[in-house]
């Protein structure tokens, strides 16, 4: 846990957040400003500032959160949807702990 991390604040429980999944290591909430009508995040429970800091070692967990996209878009009615991680200040990261984004259903109201 990094302790100015919001989400690992989220993952710890100190800050609320409207949570569709979780298992020991990763955790899936709606994100708080929707850009689409379903906007949800994928984030590991373990603090990882960037898709550059991962190696061989997080493979299976990058996998998990691909897998875990398509099984909570179908659970949220998702027929299509796209799937974002945003790496680095210049590729538009704002919360530096990986996060995958699902978006779908159209733009958000
Ligand atoms: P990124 O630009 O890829 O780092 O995206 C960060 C995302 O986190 C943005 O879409 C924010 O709206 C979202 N976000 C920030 N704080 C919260 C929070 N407390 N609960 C849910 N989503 C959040
Ligand atoms: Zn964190």
């Amino acid at each position: 846990m990094s302790a100015d991390c919001i989400f690992c604040k989220i993952v710890a429980g100190y800050i609320p957040s409207k949570t569709i999944f979780q298992d020991d290591e990763v955790i899936a909430f709606h994100d708080i400003r929707p850009l689409a009508k379903v906007h949800f995040l994928i984030v590991p429970k373990a603090h990882i500032e960037t898709l550059k800091d991962c190696t061989a070692e997080h493979q299976a967990l990058l996998g998990k959160m691909m897998l875990l996209a398509a099984q909570l878009a179908a659970e949220q009615g998702l027929t299509g949807y796209k799937t974002v991680m945003n790496v680095g200040r210049e590729g538009g990261q704002e919360v530096f702990h990986i996060h995958l984004h699902v978006f779908g259903g159209g733009p958000a109201a």
